[in-house]
């Protein structure tokens, strides 16, 4: 059985004073041995958010795929790993679009993630006019191939389906959607990585929000959520954690 993964993606929100809400955080949920939460803070915030983390798992937002060198203002996964931190999420499509990394780059930063023992959170999406043209599955498994290494495994490896045009819009694709996506990958996950495919954990990201958390989480295929605004308060958080474990 897969364990369920709730991630909380704060993007470059938060100061000093926003680790209050991974306590509260702690406080409001119960733990449960089947799910890891996870919080992804900014970078500055990974060594005081992994001192306080009390059971919830801690996150960067993204690594080199460099191990050490000239890479003024670059974080190494090594170093996210000395800050103790556990995951680090990759090939996010704001840094796919705004940095603009290709999957042979995300591959590098998931081989990287690896090697410094952490899991890496591999994301994947199509735009809108891609969904609007019928090209979804092209484009996820070709993403799915380029982005995901061959060392992947269902212990260093979480795979992110992010519909671009579904983040922080608000705008959520219908279950029957979500689950054929989540079919389509684990057939290519299985097809590639045998007992491994099986066992890798499959997110969905895009306006998951209390109101629609449990309704996602039905699905076979979904193992939890990848999640941005309502990771910002444990208040809005707190709920997804609890409708997963429900789930
Ligand atoms: C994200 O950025 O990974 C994300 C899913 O954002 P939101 O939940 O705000 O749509």
């Amino acid at each position: 059985m897969r364990r369920k993964l709730a991630a909380g993606n704060w993007k470059m929100n938060g100061l000093a004073a926003s680790l209050s809400e991974l306590t509260a955080l702690s406080d409001a949920i119960s733990p449960d041995a089947n799910t890891d939460v996870l919080i992804c803070p900014p970078a500055p915030l990974l060594f005081r958010a992994s001192d306080m983390a009390n059971g919830i798992q801690i996150g960067a937002q993204d690594c080199h795929s460099n191990l050490e060198g000239a890479h003024t203002g670059d974080l190494s996964a090594s170093m996210i790993a000395d800050a103790g931190a556990s995951f680090a999420i990759v090939g996010h499509s704001e840094r796919r679009e705004g940095h603009h990394e290709d999957d042979s780059d995300i591959r590098g930063k998931a081989r990287a993630a690896h090697s410094a023992g952490l899991t890496a959170i591999i994301c994947i999406g199509e735009s809108e006019e891609e969904r609007t043209t019928g090209k979804t599955l092209d484009v996820l498994g070709t993403q799915l191939a380029g982005s995901c290494p061959d060392d992947a495994t269902a212990t260093n490896t979480v795979i992110a389906y992010e519909p671009i045009w579904a983040i922080g819009t608000g705008k959520v694709p219908t279950q029957e959607q979500i689950v054929e996506v989540h079919d389509f990958l684990r057939e290519k996950l299985v097809a590639r990585f045998g007992d491994d495919g099986s066992n890798m954990r499959l997110l969905y990201g895009g306006s998951v929000k209390a109101s629609n958390a449990a309704t996602i989480f039905e699905a076979d295929n979904v193992d939890g959520a990848l999640v941005g605004g309502a990771s910002l308060k444990a208040s809005d958080f707190a709920p997804i954690v609890t409708a997963l474990q429900a789930s």
